[in-house]
């Protein structure tokens, strides 16, 4: 189970940037976790709250968004979802193509809690590749 490495390294990429950019709450975290990125979205959700007890994300929601593993057909270039047809195209039966979306695995936002400043967002905060 590689997932405590990647909550914990997500969680440490949040408070450098809370850090970094004087923040003192983040109110919740919204997360890009792709169907083919081999990371496991139930997992994370569980080790999420031992990895940041005591620390400054304590109180931190997390939101876990599912990003469906879409591909092209290199063949007929129909588009389909890769674990529903179990990596082959529905079309014409070919393995042949090219992974357009499924494989990431990023912190897409950050909401900070602060009323004077708003809601505040990042989409460049990070991106964990998981090993493919
Ligand atoms: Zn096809």
């Amino acid at each position: 189970m590689h997932e405590i490495g990647i909550v914990r390294a997500m969680a440490k990429t949040v408070t450098d940037y809370a850090e970094a950019n004087g923040i003192d709450k983040v109110a919740e975290i919204v997360l890009d976790i792709g169907e083919l990125s081999l990371v496991i979205p139930e997992y994370v959700e569980e080790l999420y709250a031992p990895v940041v007890q005591g620390t400054f994300l304590e109180d931190t929601k997390l939101i876990i968004n599912i990003v469906p593993g879409m591909a092209v057909c290199d063949n007929c270039d129909d588009v389909f979802n890769v674990v529903e047809h179990e990596g082959y195209c529905p079309n014409c039966g070919s393995f042949d193509k090219e992974v357009l979306s499924g494989q990431e695995f990023l912190i897409r936002e950050i909401h900070v809690d602060e009323a004077e400043e708003g809601e505040e967002e990042t989409e460049a905060a990070a991106e964990e590749k998981s090993e493919a």
